[in-house]
């Protein structure tokens, strides 16, 4: 079975936004953010940051400081005893706040499109619709809900919701987010990538199958024959009781009356044979 990830927003969700963060000093923790991961974690979730990192394309700080910001927001959690899975990060702006030309672009990457998740998902063969995008942006929701997987808003959710786009959940906190995520279990993949995953199992239902089809059929041919040995009972019951009626009549009553118990015999061998093809 593919893997299934947590998406999750970086600033404001995992750490504390003063704005920026330009610098690797500035990262700090939010409270429970190490306990709701390892939840996370714990769930065999794959745990993936998709970050708007327009600071690069507003000349703010560069690429490789963005590299030490995250080497340090991979400090602090493995100081906590977890750690994540990959940090993905769109640098891209477009219009004229880009300054740097080189970023200046209308990325499918940058939320609320869903490109960062759709990359993510190819590269690492990720199943989506297991998969779950918690953010505390409604850009963060709308990436998650295109994508599409299940949406998490860490609140407070807006007074109204624009572009029929609204969350599954709405929590206040990422560790809330976490218990969410655990009281929603994996819906099952679709039977199409159950089968290209495993073959063998696949095979052995086909035969499963075959050997059922094949067994009714036998039930259905000893049906008509149970059914015809007990037409021919009662047949036969019903003659030796005529017989037995007419030895009454013909004056033979020591031999009508065994006739008749031999007709009374047949008879209930019929209905037993009867009954027995009923339970079959
Ligand atoms: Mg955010």
């Amino acid at each position: 079975m593919p893997d299934a990830a947590i998406f999750l927003d970086r600033d404001n969700t995992l750490i504390e936004d003063p704005g920026f963060i330009s610098h690797p000093d500035q990262v700090k923790l939010l409270p429970g953010t190490a306990e709701a991961l390892r939840r996370l974690r714990a769930g065999g979730y794959r745990i993936i940051v998709v970050s708007n990192q327009s600071g690069v394309a507003r000349g703010l700080f560069d690429e490789e400081q963005l590299g030490r910001i995250h080497a340090r927001l991979g400090e602090l959690l493995a100081a906590e005893g977890v750690n994540l899975d990959e940090i993905r990060y769109c640098p891209y702006l477009d219009g004229e706040e880009a300054v740097v030309e080189a970023y200046r672009q209308d990325s499918p990457l940058r939320k609320p499109r869903p490109g960062m998740l759709l990359e993510a998902a190819r590269q690492r063969n990720l199943d989506l619709s297991r998969s779950w995008m918690i953010g505390d942006r409604m850009s963060d929701v709308q990436a998650g809900a295109a994508a599409p997987c299940r949406t998490i808003l860490v609140g407070p959710a807006p007074a109204q919701y624009n572009g029929g786009v609204t969350p599954d959940h709405v929590v206040s906190t990422l560790l809330e987010a976490a218990r969410v995520v655990e009281e929603h279990p994996d819906t099952p993949p679709p039977r199409r990538e159950r089968a290209g995953e495993e073959p063998q199992l696949e095979l052995l239902a086909e035969i499963r199958d075959a050997l059922q089809r094949g067994q009714r059929r036998d039930s259905q041919e000893d049906f008509s024959f149970v059914r015809l040995i007990g037409a021919l009972m009662q047949m036969l019951a019903i003659a030796t009781a005529l017989w037995g009626i007419v030895g009454i009549f013909s004056g033979t009553t020591g031999a009508a009356v065994a006739r008749l118990g031999l007709a009374i015999f047949l008879q209930l061998l019929a209905m037993m044979i009867h009954l027995a093809y009923r339970r079959l």
